[in-house]
């Protein structure tokens, strides 16, 4: 994990900083801040993705989680801090270029071209992915991968149900294994069945050697495939290490939170409303609440 979000962060035991020989992570984030104009949604967020690994970034409603996606994806820019793909800077550079790179990044509802039968999205996107010659065979995997795509190759995008217009989505990166995928809330709403489909296909992803960073509102799903957690509150860091803390972590914050709008003191939530660093982080002890404006 990289270090430099500062003491509030609550560590899980396995973390510590990166050593001599630590291998070099497939997405570092490293004291991130960004904002929507003059909204900071971002503090000072710092956490890794080992090569190959699987971390969850959990937080509740308004965190900052897709924040992060959109950052590291280079859909918004950073007002501090470095993003690595596999030890390069990407920082700030284009969507375009952080997807050649090695990102992919999947998000609800995007992607998929409604005019286009299922067949036809799939053989653009291995057409520009790899080259033409490379589209039989990966339709033959995205197939395999997932049948409920081939029985209806023939049926337009926009008439797919959510689900499955996130299954195409997922079918895409297929082609050629990105380095990292962040798949930002791809099981929002769907129901369970579905969402089986769609962490299988994320866990086929994954094993052909793919680092996936999965933000999540069902806590428990994606715990069940993530080895690691990041856990926002606030746009800062609460919690990050292994995904056996992360459950006590949100559990800690959610009581730290009940108490204080049990005793009233709703103003001490935004007590640091100006804070941009690392006290802004909810540490162990409870969210200290400092998001606010610039
Ligand atoms: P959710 O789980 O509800 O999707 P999230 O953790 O993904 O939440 P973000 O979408 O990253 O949260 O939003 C973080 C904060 O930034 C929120 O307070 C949100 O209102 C704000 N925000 C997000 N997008 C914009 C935008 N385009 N302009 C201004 N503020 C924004």
């Amino acid at each position: 994990m990289s270090g430099g979000a500062g003491p509030a962060v609550a560590e899980g035991s396995a973390t510590g900083g990166p050593g001599v020989d630590a291998p070099v992570p497939a997405l570092d984030v490293v004291g991130v801040s960004a904002a929507y104009g003059p909204y900071r949604a971002l503090f000072d967020v710092s956490f890794d993705v080992p090569a190959g690994g699987v971390v969850a970034l959990i937080g509740s409603n308004g965190a900052g989680k897709s924040t992060v996606s959109r950052v590291v994806s280079g859909l918004l820019p950073t007002s501090a801090g470095t993003v690595r793909l596999d030890g390069t800077d990407v920082t700030n550079r284009p969507a375009f270029k952080v997807a050649r790179a090695g990102m992919a990044h999947v998000v609800e509802g995007r992607g998929v071209f409604a005019s286009l039968t299922v067949e036809e999205n799939l053989k653009l996107a291995f057409r520009q992915r790899a080259g033409r010659r490379a589209v039989p065979e990966s339709l033959d995997r995205a197939y395999e991968a997932f049948p409920l795509l081939g029985a209806r190759r023939g049926q337009y995008g926009g008439t797919l149900s959510g689900g499955e217009q996130r299954i195409l989505s997922l079918a895409k990166v297929l082609v050629v294994p990105p380095r990292v995928l962040v798949a930002d809330e791809i099981s929002l709403g769907l129901a369970p069945l579905v969402t089986d489909i769609v962490y299988d296909g994320l866990r086929r992803i994954n094993e052909a050697g793919t680092a996936l960073l999965i933000v999540e509102q069902q806590v428990d799903r994606v715990l069940e495939i993530a080895e690691r957690a990041v856990v926002l509150e606030h746009g800062s860091v609460a919690y990050r290490g292994p995904s056996a803390g992360a459950l006590e972590a949100v559990e800690r914050l959610l009581g730290s939170r009940e108490r204080a709008e049990a005793e009233g003191s709703a103003e001490a939530g935004v007590a640091d409303a100006d804070a941009d660093g690392p006290g802004s982080g909810a540490g162990p002890d409870g969210p200290a609440g400092g998001r606010g404006r610039a």
